[in-house]
C-alpha cells in the first residue's frame, strides 16, 4: 500500500482485542492519517487474518509458533504481501521498526512488558492501555520514557481523563486526582453470597465492553487498584493524593481537582475509541466515532466513596505502592495467577484476595532498578501463587 508520508505509522500491539480492535476501527477512519505498520496477537489466527487482509500491514506477529504458521500460510494463499514473525521476540521487534511512528500497548498483562518497554526505548509515541507493564515496571518504563524523547499518552480512560483535565504544562495548583470507578457489577450485592460469584457473572460489566481479564479485575476493584498506581507513575504524584470516587454511571472518567476550588473533570459515553482517538490525534481532536453525550439521557450522576472491605483487592494496591516496587509487581503477578485460575474454576472469587495478599505476605520491600529483578519477581510470586493453588484448592463448584 502507498503512503503519503504524513501518514503515522502505527504497531498495534494486542490487535485482536478489545482495545485493539478499537484502535484500527479509529484508524480506519482516518485512513489518510494513518496506517497499520504491524498487528499482533497471542493465538487468534482467524481474527488476525482478516485483520491482515483489511489493514495490509508490513509485519504480523504471533506469540505462538504454530499460530504464526499457520497464518503465514494462509496469508501466502490469500496474495498477502504480510511478514508473518513469531514469538516474544517479533512482538519486540515490530515496536521497535524505524518505520514506526507510534505503537499501541494494548496486551494485556505481564506479556506486553517488554514490546511496551521497547517501543519507549525505542523513542515512540507509546499509547499505553497495558497497565500491568507501568505497574511491573514503574521508574524503570518513566525513565525509559524520558531518556530516549519517548511520548507516552494514556489510554486507560481515566488516566486519558486525567490527561486532558491537568494543565497543559506541569502541575501547578493541583491539589488532588480524583479517580472515578464505576465500582463493577458487585457493589451492592450481598457481600455473603460473593463467593458464589461465576466468572461468567464477573465478566459482565454494567458500563464497559472489555476483554475478560480487565473485566474480572473491575468486579474485584483490582483494576481501580492498578490504575491508583499506574496514576502515581504518569502523573509523578503519591498514592496519598489519589482518591478513588465511584460513579456508577461511568459518565465522568476522572477528575482533576485544584487548590482554588476547582475541579475538571472529562465526561463522555463509555466507549473506548474517545481516549484511543484522543491519543492518535494528540495534540489535535480527531473524530472517533463515538456518539455524543446527552445529558437528559443521563439524567443523574451518583458518587460514593469506595469499600475497602467489600473490595480487599483495593487496598492491597495502595499498600503494595508504598511498600515498593517487589509489591507491585508480586501484586500484579498473584492478580494474573488469580484471575486465570478464577476464570477456570479452580479458584472462587473471594479466593481472588485470599491468593494476592498471600503473596504479597511473602514478598520483599524495596524496588527493582533493572529488568532482571522485575522479570525474577514476576516469575517468583507466579510460583508462589501456584503453589497457593494446589495446597489449598480442589476443584470449585459454583452453588
Ligand atoms: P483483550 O483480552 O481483549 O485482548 C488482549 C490482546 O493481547 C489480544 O490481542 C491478545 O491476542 C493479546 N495477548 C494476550 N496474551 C498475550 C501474550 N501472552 N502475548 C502476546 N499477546 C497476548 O484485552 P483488552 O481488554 O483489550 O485489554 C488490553 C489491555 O488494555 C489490558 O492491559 C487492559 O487492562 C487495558 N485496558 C483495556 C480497556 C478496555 O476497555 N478493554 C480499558 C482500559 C485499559
Ligand atoms: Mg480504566
Amino acid at each position: 500500500m502507498t503512503q503519503t508520508t504524513a501518514s503515522k505509522g502505527i504497531t498495534v500491539l494486542g490487535s485482536t482485542g478489545s482495545i485493539g480492535v478499537s484502535t484500527l476501527d479509529v484508524m480506519a477512519r482516518h485512513s489518510d492519517k494513518f496506517h497499520a505498520v504491524a498487528l499482533t496477537a497471542n493465538t487468534q489466527v482467524d481474527k488476525l487474518f482478516e485483520q491482515c487482509l483489511l489493514c495490509q500491514p508490513q509485519y504480523a506477529v504471533m506469540v505462538d509458533e504454530q499460530c504464526a504458521e499457520q497464518l503465514a500460510v494462509r496469508l501466502q494463499k490469500a496474495g498477502s504481501e504480510t511478514q508473518v514473525l513469531s514469538g516474544k521476540e517479533g512482538l519486540v521487534q515490530v515496536a521497535e521498526l524505524e518505520s514506526v511512528d507510534y505503537v499501541m500497548a494494548a496486551i494485556v498483562g505481564a506479556a506486553g512488558l517488554l514490546p511496551s518497554l521497547a517501543a519507549a526505548k525505542a523513542g515512540k509515541r507509546v499509547m499505553l492501555a497495558n497497565k500491568e507493564a507501568l505497574v511491573m515496571s514503574g521508574q524503570l518504563f518513566m525513565d525509559a520514557v524520558k531518556h530516549n524523547g519517548a511520548e507516552l499518552l494514556p489510554i486507560d480512560s481515566e488516566h486519558n481523563a486525567i490527561f486532558q483535565s491537568m494543565p497543559a504544562v506541569g502541575k501547578q495548583g493541583v491539589k488532588r486526582i480524583l479517580l472515578t470507578g464505576s465500582g463493577g457489577p458487585f457493589r451492592t450485592r450481598n457481600i455473603d453470597t460473593l463467593h458464589q460469584v461465576t466468572p461468567e457473572e464477573a465478566v459482565a460489566h454494567p458500563n464497559w465492553s472489555m476483554g475478560q481479564k480487565i473485566s474480572v479485575d473491575s468486579a474485584t476493584m483490582m483494576n481501580k487498584g492498578l490504575e491508583v498506581i499506574e496514576a502515581c507513575w504518569l502523573f509523578d504524584t503519591p498514592s496519598a493524593n489519589i482518591q478513588v470516587v465511584i460513579h456508577p454511571q461511568s459518565t465522568i472518567h476522572s477528575m482533576v481537582s485544584y487548590i482554588d476550588g476547582s475541579v475538571i473533570a472529562q465526561l463522555g459515553n463509555p466507549d473506548m475509541r474517545t481516549p484511543i482517538a484522543y491519543a492518535l490525534g494528540w495534540p489535535e481532536r480527531i473524530e472517533a466515532g463515538v456518539k455524543e453525550l446527552d445529558f437528559f439521557d443521563v439524567a443523574r450522576l451518583d458518587f460514593e466513596a469506595p469499600d475497602f472491605v467489600r473490595f480487599p483487592c483495593l487496598k492491597f494496591a495502595y499498600d503494595a505502592h508504598e511498600v515498593g516496587g517487589y509489591a507491585s509487581i508480586a501484586l500484579n503477578a498473584a492478580n494474573e495467577v488469580a484471575v486465570a485460575s478464577f476464570l477456570n474454576k479452580h479458584i472462587n472469587f473471594t479466593e481472588i484476595p485470599q491468593l494476592i495478599g498471600y503473596v504479597l505476605e511473602q514478598t520483599q520491600g524495596g524496588t527493582p532498578v533493572i529488568l532482571d529483578e522485575i522479570l525474577i519477581q514476576d516469575a517468583a510470586s507466579r510460583k508462589q501463587a501456584g503453589l497457593w493453588i494446589k495446597n489449598n484448592k480442589k476443584q470449585t463448584t459454583f452453588i
